[in-house]
């Protein structure tokens, strides 16, 4: 099942190019009230609500993925969670660009843990990314994001998958520079999902997924997630070693080498195999 969020904030189940609006579903979600439980509540009231999206999604009609603003499919994560060079070829590069590493010696990702990106850096595909500060250096690093299902703490590498929602595209842009990753990486627009939530049982192997990105139709990043040096299930273990998971927390598990800047004007095509393909635009802050 493929799930997206699109223009005034509905619900639309993805076929193809065709999105059925299965908005009315959503009334099967409890009342809550303050304070909100955490995590996301479509995420961790999927199993509830899927019978009736697919029965809504059966006869709902269907409207031209083009014609729709996509927003993000996950509307409040608790949690998006940053995997930094985990892939070896994005390392070697990192070591020898100056204008990625700012003249600080790179090391792995078990020598700085994870990071957060902010919830307010959150959009979706049609909202497109704004680059302030144009004197700076601004990267897309296109990335397999994880979607979190089950909570839990100390999840062993062996349960991962029990964990798992699903999966989306995912774009952690990063301002370069000296600061902290989580200050860099969470401009507004700098985390970007879409075009859908797919869920998990549509990927068999998300450790297999073809990983291409474009600007303005150039190939500028092209990987397989099998080179992940951190794989799905063990950021999985690593990342709940130190928080608990929440249903709707995002992993955005790294990017491969390619990184390169973007400039207003710019759109970037992300696409991954199985899971789709997006277009973000880019425009001056
Ligand atoms: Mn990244």
């Amino acid at each position: 099942m493929r799930l997206c969020r699109f223009d005034n904030d509905r619900l639309g189940l993805m076929r193809g190019d065709a999105v059925h609006d299965v908005s009315a579903a959503l009334e099967a979600l409890p009342a809550s009230r303050w304070p909100f439980p955490p995590g996301d509540p479509v995420i961790a009231h999927l199993d509830r609500l899927r019978p009736e999206i697919e029965r809504l999604g059966a006869s709902a009609p269907a409207r031209p993925l083009a014609s729709l603003l996509l927003k993000s499919p996950i509307a409040n994560p608790g949690k998006i969670i940053g995997a930094p060079v985990n892939y070896q070829k994005h390392l070697d590069e990192s070591r020898v660009d100056r204008g990625i590493n700012f003249g600080n010696e790179v090391k792995e990702i078990g020598y700085y843990g994870l990071f957060l990106k902010a919830g307010s850096a959150l959009v979706g595909p049609g909202e497109g990314v704004a680059t302030g500060f144009p004197d700076r250096r601004h990267d897309h690093e296109g990335e397999l994001a994880v979607v979190i299902g089950k909570g839990g703490k100390n999840i062993p590498k062996a349960r991962a998958f029990d964990h798992i929602a699903g999966y989306c595209l995912g774009l952690d842009m990063t301002v370069r520079g000296t600061e902290d990753r989580s200050f860099r990486k969470s401009l507004d627009t700098y985390a970007v999902l879409g075009p859908a939530f797919v869920t998990k049982d549509e990927i068999a192997d998300p450790g297999v997924l073809d990983l291409e990105l474009r600007v303005n139709g150039e190939v500028r990043q092209k990987t397989n997630t099998r080179y992940l040096i951190y794989d799905v299930p063990r950021l999985i273990e690593y990342a709940s070693s130190f928080y608990t998971l929440h249903p709707g927390d995002v992993i955005m598990t790294g990017t491969p080498e390619g990184v390169a800047p973007v400039k207003p004007g710019d759109t970037i095509t992300l696409e991954i195999e199985k899971l789709g393909r997006m277009e973000v635009k880019v425009r001056a802050a």
